[in-house]
């Protein structure tokens, strides 16, 4: 099985992929140097549970102690801390690499991930770097189809792109401003437990430090060591995809739409996956392809080859060619459907792609980040509101169930489509009979990117949102 790893500026390795049946337990992880004291009974972890604002208030400011800890500042890390910072917590941020970083991404957002940016408080002017798009363009069977994103008074009618490179950068610096204590270049090695509950009382940091906290968050990625140095390993029964992108100076930089191509072949065999084409509005076009592991050859594919092959049956004015590639050709991993649980367990909260976030209909992964964090930023101002650790522990409980309501029956509906799509036959049978019928695309938009009405909506929304509430969660 090919591995793809990426040296960040700091020189450490940050991603990994593919997958399954890859052991990702960090020996350097397992062995987490352990907090001495148990707690008395009433007490949450350390520190006793009290009102957020009231005293007695065990974090100080700059110190080492803080409400809540949380473990890297992606997206998912970003949104929770100004969250929780937002409410009056005393946030710990801490990020292993320095700002501005890279992040292997397609640098797409649809409309879900801008309502959660909106929702942040985040400013999104056009003239300020965040190039909007109208909707997807999707070309396949021979057809080719342009669908704008719908109107809803759930989700704006408009999508962006931005480079990881920034966009990271901007939501911890948005959390920074709203309170949250942010810490660069720190990279995390394992919890502090205690001795007698098992519990996270902190973690501990490569250059020796201790941080201690009442809950801690992982939302370290994909490999999430943190959850895996408490035991939360992946579960093989999720689908995972794998992605690889690059940037390209191309005329196609300027783009109303996302688009994705379907037609990716390995041989004679239709694959369950897709290619991109995002324009970034800078003269560069971010491009890539992402596959789901669901296909026979999935762990034997050699995917910058398989990127290679698919670019050369483009336009050569599209200019996608070595001569014009200004990024190395990088990859990681997609977590989907909730491939690690649970997502809360003695005193650790999971977001974004340390809890498998990833929607497995369409490999979106940023606007699950955003939401998870929202979820688990309520639950964690309850919590720690409360005045007996057994409170708060009903409170930190009901997260998984929370986060079940919100994506199960939908996660579960994705796994039933990755395993069709996995086979060709019906991959080749859809896109050669679906992309050519608008109203069957259009039908799609909403099912592959989860936009529908909440409530109410048109005919295609309630019938998505039934089926979504009637499966069960798993
Ligand atoms: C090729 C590719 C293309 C994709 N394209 C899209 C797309 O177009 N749109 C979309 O919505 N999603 C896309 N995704 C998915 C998306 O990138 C992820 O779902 C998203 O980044 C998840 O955010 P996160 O905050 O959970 O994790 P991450 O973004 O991975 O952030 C984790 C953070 O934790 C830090 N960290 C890790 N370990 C430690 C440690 N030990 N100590 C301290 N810090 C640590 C990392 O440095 C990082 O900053 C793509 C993924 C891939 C691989």
């Amino acid at each position: 099985m090919k591995r793809f790893t990426r040296q960040d500026q700091d020189g450490s390795v940050t991603e990994q992929a593919p997958p399954a049946g890859t052991p990702d337990l960090a020996p350097q992880d397992a062995g987490a140097p352990q907090l001495g004291s148990a707690p008395a009974d009433g007490e949450l972890g350390s520190v006793r549970a009290s009102a957020p604002g009231s005293t007695p208030r065990a974090s100080l400011p700059g110190g080492d102690t803080a409400d809540v800890i949380v473990v890297g500042a992606g997206p998912a890390g970003s949104a929770v801390a100004y969250y929780l910072a937002t409410a009056g917590l005393d946030v710990l941020l801490l990020e292993k690499t320095h700002f501005p970083r890279e992040k292997v991404c397609g640098d797409g957002l649809t409309p879900r991930a801008v309502k959660a940016l909106t929702g942040m408080g985040v400013p999104l002017p056009e003239n300020d770097g965040w190039l909007r798009n109208r909707g997807l363009r999707i070309i396949g069977g021979g057809g080719r189809i342009e669908l704008d994103w719908p109107e809803l008074s759930s989700y704006p009618g408009y999508g962006l792109v931005r480079a990881r490179t920034d966009f990271d950068q901007i939501l911890a610096r948005h959390a920074e401003k709203a309170g949250a204590r942010l810490l660069e270049g720190v990279p995390v090695t394992g919890p502090l437990l205690d001795d007698r509950t098992g519990r996270i009382t902190g973690v501990t940091t490569k250059d020796g430090r201790q941080f201690r906290g009442r809950l801690v968050v992982a939302a370290d990625g994909n490999s999430s060591r943190l959850s895996v140095a408490m035991g939360l390993h992946k579960r093989e029964d999720r689908p995972l995809g794998v992605a690889v992108r690059t940037y390209y100076a191309s005329p196609r930089h300027d783009d109303d739409y996302l688009e994705a191509w379907l037609d990716l072949w390995d041989g004679s065999s239709l694959l369950p996956g897709y290619g991109w084409i995002f324009g970034m509005g800078d003269g560069t076009s971010n491009v890539g392809v992402g596959l789901l592991n669901t296909s026979a050859g999935f762990g034997d594919i050699d995917y910058r080859d398989l990127l290679r092959r698919w670019l050369a049956t483009m336009p050569a004015e599209w200019g996608f060619v070595e001569e014009n590639r200004t990024q190395p050709i990088r990859g990681a991993a997609l977590p989907m459907a909730f491939n690690r649980t649970p997502h809360y367990t003695r005193g650790l909260l999971l977001v974004g792609d340390a809890g498998g976030m990833v929607n497995p209909f369409n490999g979106e992964g940023i606007a699950y980040a955003l939401e998870s964090a929202e979820i688990a930023a309520r639950v964690i101002v309850q919590a720690l509101a409360r005045t007996t650790a057994s409170g708060s522990e009903l409170v930190l409980q009901t997260y998984r169930r929370q986060l079940k309501d919100a994506y199960g029956g939908y996660y579960t509906l994705g796994r039933v489509f990755v395993e069709l799509i996995g086979k060709p036959s019906f991959m080749r049978f859809a896109t050669k009979h679906g992309v050519k019928r608008p109203a069957v695309m259009r039908f799609s938009m909403k099912l592959l990117g989860n936009l529908t009405e909440t409530r109410g909506g048109d005919a295609v929304d309630r019938l998505l949102n039934a089926v979504s509430k009637m499966t069960p969660a798993a």
